[in-house]
């Protein structure tokens, strides 16, 4: 993600900010300045500073727990609504899911109790004025962990209670149908969190938009794993596409932008092998900083994943989603780029396989006879 700070690395995990949180800090130093003078001001800045540190505890109990299971974590990163772990990949095995995803509120328990045996109130008054800044440090600790477990468990993608959800039904309907099931659960629980947050509060309502989108684009992620399992990637990939070659100037890679529709162009070596991809991106700033004759070679992105013909369209997805990549290179057998997958090609495939009739597969064999 752009815009973000790394601070440091534990374990293997980039732990990064965001900007926009380092912004919110300073909104609430602010605030509390205005409100109450520097001492609240002081305050104010260490106890937020103290609850994202809670926050980050409770992602790297999602990522431990997930490379218990072979899962890596490239980097997490810290917004003002919480922490992100990206995982490498989403393991399937529903048990798995499961523990990733019951491991970080459980740290926040652990957390609260930690807390308490150090002499935190927990009492149920205090439990109600979780806003207020009135309390001890500690106490509004422990319960802003004690909230931050509920609330992630709140049964809705993305909140770890959505996938805990899906956990528990996958092992029952399997995978597509569990989240097709936690889609909807959340995306009830979504309305009802909106419709109270209509009755005068406006973060609710927010956050019940927010776990509506979310719901919607983990069901649609999981049906485009589902529609392209077993497809092969030559089903799905573009075959009519421009390349340059890494001696060309950019102005030749501006013209054929401009005469195609393409808005990535692999570049590949005399044999047709692919030796990196440039986007848009690379193509603009090239022009600014070294003007038209810069060479496409040294503005392109070297890295481009790139998969074997005979690979499945599942695994074109994976390397579009982890990488984030904008283009997958489908290579023959002897190393020939011979087609390419963006996410929107596998949109489009979406799309026709939602209209098809049911059971129908992508691939040469699915024809019916005599078609
Ligand atoms: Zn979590």
């Amino acid at each position: 993600m752009g815009w973000s700070l790394t601070i440091g690395s534990i374990a293997g995990t980039a732990v990064r900010i965001h900007v926009t949180f380092l912004l919110f800090l300073a909104w609430i130093f602010g605030v509390s300045y205005l409100s109450g003078g520097p001492q609240a001001a002081w305050s104010g800045l260490l106890f937020m500073m103290l609850l994202f540190l809670c926050v980050l505890l409770h992602e790297f109990g999602h990522i431990f727990t997930a490379r218990a299971f072979g899962v890596t974590t490239p980097d997490v990163i810290l917004l003002p609504i919480g922490g992100v772990a990206r995982l490498e990949r989403i393991p399937e095995r529903p048990s798995e899911e499961f523990l990733i995803a019951i491991a970080g509120p459980l740290v926040n328990v652990a957390i609260a109790g930690l807390l308490v045996l150090f002499g935190a109130d927990l009492t149920p008054s205090h439990l109600v004025a979780i806003q207020s800044t009135k309390g001890s440090l500690v106490d509004r600790l422990a319960e802003v962990n004690v909230f931050l477990a509920l609330f992630n468990l709140i049964p809705a993608f993305p909140m770890d209670g959505g996938r805990v959800l899906r956990a528990l039904l996958a092992a029952r309907f399997g995978y597509v149908r569990a989240t097709e099931m936690a889609a909807a659960i959340g995306q009830g629980v979504a309305f009802l969190l909106g419709f109270i947050g209509l009755f005068g509060n406006p973060l609710l309502l927010f956050i019940a938009i927010f776990v509506y989108l979310a719901a919607a684009s983990e069901a649609h992620l999981v049906a485009i794993r589902a529609m392209s399992h077993g497809v092969p990637v030559t089903a799905a990939m573009m075959t009519q596409f421009a390349t340059l070659t890494p001696e060309e100037h950019i102005d030749i890679a501006v013209e054929t932008l401009l005469r195609t529709s393409q808005g990535e162009f692999p570049v590949v070596d005399g044999r047709g092998r692919p030796l990196g991809v440039l986007v848009r991106n690379n193509l603009i700033r090239a022009l600014k900083e070294h003007g038209p004759d810069a060479k496409v070679g040294d503005a392109m992105t070297a890295q481009i994943p790139i998969l074997g013909h005979r690979h499945c369209l599942d695994e074109a997805f994976r390397l579009l989603q982890e990488k984030p990549a904008p283009v997958v290179g489908i290579v023959d057998a002897s190393d020939r780029l011979i087609g390419l997958v963006t996410s929107e090609t596998v949109g489009e495939m979406l799309m026709l396989h939602r209209a098809m009739p049911a059971g129908f597969r992508f691939g040469p064999w699915s024809r019916p006879a005599g078609a």
